[in-house]
């Protein structure tokens, strides 16, 4: 797998676009976690993966979809991005989750990748928005991966996305991003309709074909004002997909991404770990994107580094958190995310301020804890990157 998977990386991407890639996100990246390992050992808690929903607006309504895209979209200035973005370089960080809404239809975008050519950023997008001309723009830019969503086949797509044509129009995103020899990923939020057709290794063989370099699969959070509950997958569906994930990394030449489970194939929470957390559209400083309650805001002070690190709220969630479960307090405990935001005094950071009630209206469900049932990594790749940049990070003691 590890030879053909490099000989597709050193063939199919502009390899300009490649030498950013190992090196803005690579090396940097690896960096910054070894900056962040040293700074929690000093009990400072400064994410080194930032995650930017930079717009509310959207094209699409999806089912389970937490941000207000029925409400007027709300955007981050490009002034206020880039100060959150310097700062954050401050301090070692270079690679920025980059969400929405769809990002893609927030004006001054291409600006900010412009402005941090040291910087590595992810898109997380439906992909309708990229034709030739936009992909063409980031492969000069070459510090940008644009990371596809695709939530089922032609059918289950215009349902889950509340839109027609959505899957033709993610396709053609998809294949102007290899025209155009960008480094790109396909992600899906893996739920009951669509766990079928896109949790085999036929759909993974045809996004080899359609020159996709990386997949990611996420489980179904139950979540937001639609969260359609009868869309959760079950424990054993959950494990199914972990099986999937890690026979499929020794098999086929692609890149295989989670962000739920360790070398050991322990579950873990990005969250509660302090890897990771969110900031909204309208600057609040969120534990993650799902928990839409917030005491500090970016525009609070200049240093978004002081106010994180700062943070008795961001503090208490992992620490609350990491002490219930391995898993996804949101999925998990319900009960437990109301009692840390009512202790805080955390605002409801929705326009449509109905969050507080979405969370009284959750009942417990399953994440992908499941303790007597860890499935380590197999392939030595992902065993040694897990093990040294992606795992507890001493929040399971
Ligand atoms: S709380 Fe749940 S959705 Fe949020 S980062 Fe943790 S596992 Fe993910």
């Amino acid at each position: 797998m590890v030879f053909s998977f490099a000989r597709r990386m050193l063939t199919e991407p502009d390899p300009r676009v490649l030498a950013k890639f190992v090196y803005n996100f690579g090396v940097k990246g690896m960096l910054s976690v070894e900056r962040f390992k040293k700074r929690i050992k000093k009990g400072e808690y400064f994410p080194p993966f930032l995650f930017i929903s930079v717009t509310s607006g959207c094209q699409l309504r999806c089912q389970g979809c937490w941000v207000d895209v029925d409400r007027p979209a709300q955007s981050l200035s490009l002034e206020a991005l880039n100060k959150l973005v310097s700062d954050a370089k401050k301090h070692g960080n270079h690679f920025f989750g980059i969400l929405g809404g769809e990002p893609f239809l927030h004006p001054k975008l291409l600006d900010l990748f412009e402005a941090h050519p040291d910087c590595y950023f992810q898109v997380f997008t439906n992909g309708h928005l990229i034709n030739d001309a936009l992909a063409a723009r980031l492969r000069e830019l070459g510090n940008v991966t644009p990371l596809i969503s695709v939530e089922g086949t032609e059918l289950v797509s215009d349902e889950r996305r509340g839109r027609l044509k959505v899957f033709s129009k993610s396709v053609a995103g998809i294949e102007a991003c290899a025209r155009n020899k960008i480094i790109f990923g396909v992600a899906t939020s893996v739920c009951q309709s669509n766990i079928g057709d896109l949790v085999t290794e036929s759909w993974v063989r045809r996004l080899i074909g359609m020159g996709v370099h990386y997949v990611w699969f996420h489980t179904y959070r139950v979540v937001g004002p639609k969260p359609n509950g009868q869309l959760a997958l079950r424990p054993e569906q959950v494990l199914a997909v972990r099986r999937f994930i890690v026979e499929t990394r020794k098999k086929l030449p692609i890149a295989i991404v989670d962000a739920y489970w360790d070398d050991k194939g322990e579950a873990l929470c990005p969250m509660a770990t302090g890897v990771s957390h969110h900031i909204s559209p309208y600057g609040d400083i969120e534990p993650c994107p799902i928990i839409q309650f917030a005491r500090e805001s970016i525009h609070d002070r200049d240093s978004i580094y002081e106010i994180m690190t700062q943070s008795g709220y961001l503090r208490d969630f992992r620490e609350a958190s990491a002490g219930a479960t391995r898993g996804c307090v949101v999925l998990e405990r319900p009960d437990l995310v109301k009692e840390l935001v009512t202790r805080h005094g955390a605002r409801d950071t929705t326009q449509r301020g109905t969050a507080l009630a979405e969370l009284d209206a959750m009942v417990p469900r399953h994440s992908q804890y499941n303790p007597d049932n860890p499935i380590p990594e197999e392939h030595w790749a992902y065993r040694f990157a897990k093990k040294h940049w992606f795992f507890g990070f001493g929040a399971y003691t």
